[in-house]
């Protein structure tokens, strides 16, 4: 059966921005999942942070993220626009972050959490008591002090989704909802030609883009050496709605409560959502009631009225990690085969610019720059003595001028992959 010109394996957020990317160009798309839209991205929070999310040693990802962040406006306007509604419908707000410190304890993170983001020339400003308050009233009053992040944004990762397969099925694309039972691979050609589905149907597309988030390193028929070293990070989260008392929030806050990470995303419509633990545990999924407990006394810490909230829903879902944290993106050593998965705590964040890196490479035109070096690549390098997988490349090996004393470039490219 002709799976069209692009095939794309997975339809969460990932796989759903590479299809209507294609599809712009005036490819013919097909996605498979048996419940698009349904794994990590519909736990997600949403949030657009690659400030908040930096790491010193993770650069060029926080580069990458300041890049996906910068297409976000443009990339919600057309798609919006795309299916004839307003872009305030997908949930975009810019009102910024708020890292908040409660105790002595979090105030001296928060200076440390400062010396990464001037280190990496990261746009934070300290906020004072007062200020916080008048920005977030609801905040706890032992607060005693934060750092306001403008840049960091947030969006609502079902309805961006749900917009997604809207703006597909304008496009003719087609959604099918079954499972890839494997990859189809001329092993002396080196081609991928295509998937075969669980009913036993035999796709076939000119490009397979591998999008199957923490799933993507099970699929059968998959080559080793075209295999992406992703495992699935579970997180839980919860989402509250207004009861008797709403909990009203502008900016999004987060903080690390006696050692809980904690962050509390407002949306439009009243709800918020608290997030997530960070657990590797397999592929369970099950929830917890120790995780409710925990991320409700540590957003209450910082915000006493989430307790007045109505809990309404506790979800657990997959990141697709990787050794560095960083996606896969781009094409592989076999001929139509692509990658755009391993997007761990930043699919959201990276949508935008992993629809255009993955769309350049089926194209056949070069990578943009800034995405090059997050290609497979990198983790398999002959020339390394011990044989273990690194960031060879380079997506997470920290430039050189990223060194104390050194002044900090505002934008920082990575370097471009081995040849
Ligand atoms: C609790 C939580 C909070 C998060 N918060 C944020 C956040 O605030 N900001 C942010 O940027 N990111 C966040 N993330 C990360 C983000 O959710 C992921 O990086 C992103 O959703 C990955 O998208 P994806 O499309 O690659 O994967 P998924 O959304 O998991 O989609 C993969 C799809 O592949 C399908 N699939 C699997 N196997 C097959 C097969 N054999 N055949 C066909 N289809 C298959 C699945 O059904 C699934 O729909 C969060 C994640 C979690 C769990």
């Amino acid at each position: 059966v002709n799976g069209g010109d692009v095939l794309v394996v997975g339809g969460g957020i990932v796989g759903l921005a590479v299809a209507w990317r294609a599809a712009q160009e005036g490819l013919a798309v097909t996605v498979v999942d048996p419940a698009p839209g349904r794994g990590a991205s519909w736990a997600a929070a949403g949030m657009l942070a690659p400030v908040t999310e930096a790491r010193a040693a993770e650069a060029p990802l926080t580069a990458l993220g300041l890049a996906s962040l910068r297409r976000w406006p443009s990339f919600a306007d057309e798609l919006a626009d795309e299916i004839g509604v307003e872009p305030a419908c997908l949930g975009l707000r810019r009102d910024g972050t708020l890292q908040v410190a409660v105790d002595e304890d979090d105030l001296r993170a928060l200076d440390d959490l400062r010396v990464v983001y001037d280190l990496l020339g990261l746009p934070a400003e300290p906020c004072p008591v007062r200020r916080c308050r008048q920005l977030e009233p609801l905040l706890t009053p032992r607060l005693c002090g934060a750092l306001l992040v403008d840049g960091d944004w947030q969006v609502d990762p079902r309805r961006v989704v749900d917009a997604l397969r809207q703006a597909l099925a304008r496009r003719g694309a087609t959604v099918l909802t079954r499972a890839v039972r494997r990859l189809d691979v001329d092993d002396a050609l080196d081609r991928c030609l295509g998937v075969t589905l669980d009913d036993g149907t035999m796709l076939r597309s000119a490009s397979v883009v591998l999008a199957a988030g923490a799933w993507s390193a099970t699929v059968a028929g998959l080559p080793e050496h075209c295999r992406p070293p992703v495992r699935p990070v579970k997180g839980e989260i919860l989402r509250l709605r207004p009861g008797r008392y709403p909990a009203a929030l502008r900016h999004v806050v987060r903080g690390s409560v006696r050692g809980t990470a904690v962050y509390l995303v407002p949306r439009d419509d009243g709800e918020l959502v608290v997030g997530a633990t960070m657990e590797e545990a397999g592929w369970d999924t099950d929830v917890r009631a120790v995780a409710v407990r925990d991320l409700l006394w540590a957003a209450t810490e910082l915000v006493p009225a989430v307790g007045e909230l109505v809990l309404h829903e506790h979800v657990a879902g997959l990141r697709p990690a990787t050794p560095d944290n960083a996606p896969v993106l781009g094409p592989t050593p076999v001929v139509g085969l692509h990658l755009a998965t391993g997007h761990h705590r930043n699919g959201v964040l990276l949508a935008p610019l992993t629809g255009d890196a993955v769309v350049a490479g089926v194209l056949g035109r070069p990578t943009p720059d800034i995405a090059s070096g997050f290609s497979l690549g990198r983790f398999a390098s002959p020339s390394r003595e011990d044989g273990s997988m690194s960031p060879a490349g380079g997506a997470q090996r920290a430039p050189a001028d990223l060194v104390p004393g050194r002044p900090a470039p505002c934008c920082l490219t990575p370097k471009r992959s081995r040849p």
